[in-house]
């Protein structure tokens, strides 16, 4: 039923971004696939989707932590009737410690990337008439953990950015929801297990049961393709009136 249409999801290189654009492309969409590299697995990737889902797909370089390369991002894909910001990074530390510059980073990425490539896109969407934009938050953007400062606040500001999307929107036929995910087992999870390790002195297998898994009651990492399901699910004609909200895909951890 996404015939036609084209979506462009931010950091889709790997992880849920993967996930949400396959799923959206086995619904019909074009795609725009993106990261910050420019490798030739990002062109094959690209080449492999198009080829299993028969759509159309490229693979746009673009920099989410640069204000200019984010909206250069939509404008070279010259039409976004879907947009979902999902890059993100994390970096684990207490807050006297918590290195600067990944604060700045994790902002850039996480937070204001959403807000430069909405401002471009909004207007094509309201051009052709109908728009979703679906940003990746975090069970993290409803609810804190210790040492993930940048993360929590770039997650918590990200659903206000979705609201005040949803309102400025609202007549028009376009929506903006948050999907709010628990655990899912991607690169960067993967990624936070040494961190956690560190700051906790647990084992690998302590961390993703006590800590990582602890707080999500159904004990299951939740998956990509359940991510890019509720994404599709968002761009239903049964979800026109769904503006505004954020989903939580988490096992129960937010009804903690
Ligand atoms: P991932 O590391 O697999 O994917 C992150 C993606 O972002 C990659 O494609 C990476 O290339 C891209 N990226 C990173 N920096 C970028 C930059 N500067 N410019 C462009 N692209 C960049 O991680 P993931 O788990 O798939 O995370 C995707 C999103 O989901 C993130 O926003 C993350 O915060 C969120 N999330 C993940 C989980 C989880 O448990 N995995 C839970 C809640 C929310």
């Amino acid at each position: 039923f996404l015939g036609g249409k084209t979506a462009v999801v931010t950091g889709s290189n790997s992880g849920i971004g993967l996930g949400v654009a396959v799923e959206l492309a086995k619904a019909g969409a074009d795609l725009v696939l993106n990261s910050f590299t420019d490798a030739p697995e990002d062109h094959a990737l690209a080449e492999k989707l198009a080829k299993e889902h028969g759509v159309k797909v490229r693979y746009i370089q673009a920099d989410m932590s640069k204000g200019d390369e984010c909206r250069a991002l939509i404008e070279k894909a010259g039409t976004c009737d879907i947009l979902v910001n999902n890059a993100g990074i994390q970096h684990v530390a207490p807050i006297p410690e918590f290195p600067v510059e990944k604060w700045d980073a994790i902002i850039a990425i996480n937070l204001s990337s959403a807000f430069h490539t909405t401002a471009v896109a909004l207007p094509m969407m309201r051009k052709a008439g109908w728009g979703r934009v679906i940003n990746i938050a975090s069970a993290h953007g409803l609810t804190a953990s210790p040492y993930k400062s940048a993360y929590v606040a770039a997650k918590h500001g990200i659903v206000g950015l979705t609201k005040v999307t949803a309102l400025e929107t609202a007549k028009d036929a376009v929506t903006a929801n948050a999907i709010c995910p628990g655990y899912v087992l991607t690169p960067i999870v993967e990624k936070q297990i040494p961190d956690q390790m560190k700051a906790t002195g647990m084992s690998r297998e302590d961390v993703i049961e006590k800590v990582m898994l602890e707080r999500q009651p159904s004990g299951k990492f939740a998956t990509v393709e359940q991510m890019g399901g509720t994404a599709v699910f968002l761009c239903s004609a049964a979800a026109d009136q769904i503006t505004g909200t954020a989903i939580s895909v988490d096992g129960g951890w937010t009804a903690l």
